[in-house]
């Protein structure tokens, strides 16, 4: 197994991972962290500072995850913080309204015009758990189908892996997830409408909704092939069923309103997290005004929560949306740095003679390391993980902070520089000897 120890010292970050794992499961408090897939032990980080991390060793790192993805503008930047300064005398939570979730509320309506209404969540599992009880509430139907591939979070009606054939209901993917959750979530593989038809037409009137990434982050970047959503569009409101768009991760990052202004699709409900909160636990949900007027105390889907619209919260991820909203020039930039990242790896690549596949959209992108294209999670699974884990190690070594999994995509924030571009190419380029020598 590799090791990250080859040049960095990561004294500190290995103590801690030994007293952690006496301590919390696995060491860590959200799986992913744990480097389980890439070998080795977690860098435990110390303070980030626009596109830097520093590390307990006080080693740098130039960042490409930016906190799984809500760090769009890079790391502390002036506005948010300010905003949270501002805020944080007055209270750290009422458990009351504030003025702020009513102008929170109008800015995602004005980005995100899908949204007629939105409840206000502390993360994007929560939103979607929510969102599926009300389409359940809306309907009267108790399925819903996924896709293999995507992630929605922790609920339990999400951890359910494909059976053996799309037609099947799915089997639990956790342990405590009941059979009787799992035999109402039904699964397709992504990008494979007559799968999608074919659990419609075997169900009938039962569907209550559709949930998908628009563009999947969580098997390594996917991109929805020409006329895919369109097609899930025209299937939900022939069928009665309620189109959930997952814009957790691109939600306010593919474009002002995500991935629904980008391939002008309009879902019934749209869950958010992630940058909507600045760094902050912050998701949201909301869509259609009949449907969420089903959502309590309006209507009788019941969903609550303590802290949801907190003060700090909804400071930092205001600030945040604002500044995208009324900066929206950054996103051609963001574009455009991303396509030099992405299309200077597969240059790279194919230089070497791996002609490995790049997927991007966006400020999101994934090297797999396989040559054949990626459209669903059979084809990632295709991927020889072993050199990724030591790509992975030999790109850390050298300052490049990447997730610690081929199946997720690279964030791309404002702070990188034409510099850093260079830096993350050149480290890309050795790391890529390295990992095949
Ligand atoms: N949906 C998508 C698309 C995600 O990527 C994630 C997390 O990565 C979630 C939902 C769950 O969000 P959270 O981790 O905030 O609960």
């Amino acid at each position: 197994m590799t090791t990250n120890t080859l040049m960095l010292n990561l004294s500190t970050s290995a103590a801690l991972f030994e007293r952690a794992k006496t301590l919390i499961p696995g060491g860590v408090n959200s799986p992913v962290r744990a480097f389980r897939s890439v070998g080795g032990s977690p860098v435990f980080m110390q303070s980030a500072q626009g596109a830097w991390l520093t590390d307990v060793d006080g080693n740098q790192y130039v960042d490409f995850i930016n906190s799984w993805g809500p760090m769009i503008l890079g790391h502390a930047p002036e506005i948010v913080l300010d905003a949270v300064r501002q805020a944080l005398p007055n209270s750290l939570s009422f458990g009351a309204p504030t003025h702020r979730e009513v102008e929170m509320a109008e800015l995602i309506r004005a980005m995100v015009p899908s949204i007629e209404k939105v409840r206000l969540v502390n993360s994007g599992t929560e939103a979607c758990m929510s969102a599926i009880r009300v389409a359940r509430g809306y309907t009267g139907r108790a399925k819903i189908i996924k896709f293999e591939g995507c992630y929605h979070g922790h609920g339990d009606a999400f951890l359910i892996a494909a059976g053996s054939g799309a037609l099947t209901a799915g089997e639990p993917d956790s342990a405590g997830v009941t059979r009787g959750v799992a035999q109402d979530t039904l699964t397709a593989p992504y990008n494979d409408l007559p799968a999608v038809e074919a659990l419609i037409s075997a169900n009938p009137d039962q569907i209550a909704a559709l949930i998908l990434e628009p563009v999947v982050g969580n098997m390594g970047l996917v991109a929805p092939a020409e006329g895919f959503l369109a097609a899930l569009r025209n299937l939900c409101t022939t069928h009665g069923i309620v189109l959930i768009f997952d814009e957790v991760m691109t939600g306010f990052r593919l474009a002002p309103g995500g991935a629904q202004q980008l391939y002008g699709i309009k879902p019934d409900l749209t869950t958010l997290g992630k940058i909507i909160g600045g760094g902050l636990p912050v998701g949201a949900y909301g869509g259609r005004e009949d449907i969420m007027n089903q959502v309590a105390p309006a209507g009788k889907v019941y969903q609550a929560g303590t802290l949801s619209g907190n003060p700090m919260a909804t400071a930092a991820g205001m600030a945040q949306l604002r500044y995208l909203h009324e900066h929206p020039e950054l996103y051609r930039d963001l574009e455009a740095t991303s396509a030099r990242l992405a299309d200077g790896t597969r240059a790279i690549a194919a230089e070497l003679g791996l002609h490995y596949t790049v997927n991007r959209v966006g400020s999101m992108f994934s090297l797999f390391f396989t040559s054949e294209p990626v459209t669903n999670l059979e084809d990632a699974k295709k991927c020889d993980t072993a050199a990724f884990g030591r790509y992975f190690h030999a790109m850390l070594n050298r300052g490049i902070y990447l997730a610690p999994s081929q199946f997720e995509a690279l964030f791309v924030s404002t702070a990188i520089t034409d510099e850093l571009v260079e830096k993350y190419l050149n480290a890309c380029r050795e790391s890529l000897v390295e990992a095949h020598s």
